[in-house]
């Protein structure tokens, strides 16, 4: 029971309200202290113990937010996203597990968004757009992680049915100097636009970033200029005064 989630706001920029959060894992190690997901989660994927590691934190979120529930703090519509390992994706009887924990815990399915990456839809395309599909019937949102540094094929964009793109970091950094960067972002917006997706620029650290983005169409963001990852408790803090 050393891990826990901290949750980081996804904010739209026009009003400054938090729209979403997504949950990120941290282990609290007795020795160590508070260890980031860069620390363990590559080995956890090596040795396969992201798998059930992936099962206790779908619970841990889902827990979460039947308390934020419970409190009535939660809107209707705000979901919290959840990221997910390739391997986890690959699991067998992954879709029925994740049903059968979100619905224990009272929760509608589209108040949970699950975070893929590239990567880890891209091992074999037949079967991950089944599994997309299925989990999108289900009712869970989806969204593509740290878009742009993978394989970015425009064809699964297409095919796949996802909601939401998340841009990653790497292109939002250099923003304000780059203006290949620029160009980048910007057609990455476009593209996500065109074809109905919402589109959310992640690592936004600076108020002249925030402005830029917000300025190229892309209206949600998540970083460090707008909010940290936080302990639940603080992120009820937000939510209660938001209301
Ligand atoms: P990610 O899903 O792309 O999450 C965003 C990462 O960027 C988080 O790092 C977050 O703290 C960080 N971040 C957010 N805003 C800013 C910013 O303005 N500046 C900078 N420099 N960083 C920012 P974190 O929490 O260390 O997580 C790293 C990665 O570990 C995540 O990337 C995700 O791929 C993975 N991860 C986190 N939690 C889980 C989990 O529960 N399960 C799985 N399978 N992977 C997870
Ligand atoms: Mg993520
Ligand atoms: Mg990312």
């Amino acid at each position: 029971n050393q891990l826990l989630l901290h949750f980081q706001p996804k904010v739209d920029m026009a009003s400054g309200r938090i729209i979403g959060a997504e949950a990120l894992v941290r282990w609290q190690h007795p020795e160590k202290g508070l260890l980031y997901p860069g620390d363990f989660i590559p080995l956890a994927e090596e040795c396969g113990l992201i798998v059930p590691m992936g099962h206790h934190i779908f619970s841990l979120a889902c827990q979460q937010m039947r308390s934020w529930r419970e409190q009535g703090v939660m809107p209707e519509r705000l979901p919290i996203a959840v990221n997910l390992s390739a391997l986890s994706f690959n699991e067998e009887g992954l879709i029925e597990q994740l049903i059968r924990c979100a619905e224990a815990h009272a929760l509608p399915l589209d108040s949970i968004c699950l975070e893929l990456t590239e990567t880890s839809l891209m091992q074999q395309i037949e079967s991950t757009t089944q599994r997309l599909e299925n989990l999108r019937i289900a009712g869970f949102r989806l969204a593509l992680d740290d878009f742009g540094t993978g394989y970015s094929s425009l064809s699964y964009l297409k095919r796949f049915p996802i909601d939401q793109i998340k841009i990653d970091r790497s292109f939002v950094q250099d923003i304000i100097t780059d203006p290949q960067d620029v160009a980048i972002v910007e057609t990455i917006i476009t593209l996500a636009r065109k074809l109905g997706l919402e589109v959310v620029a992640e690592g936004v650290e600076t108020v002249e970033q925030a402005n830029l983005l917000n300025s190229m169409g892309c209206g949600t963001a998540q970083g460090y200029y707008f909010a940290r990852p936080m302990p639940a408790a603080q992120l009820t803090l937000l939510l209660t005064a938001q209301k």
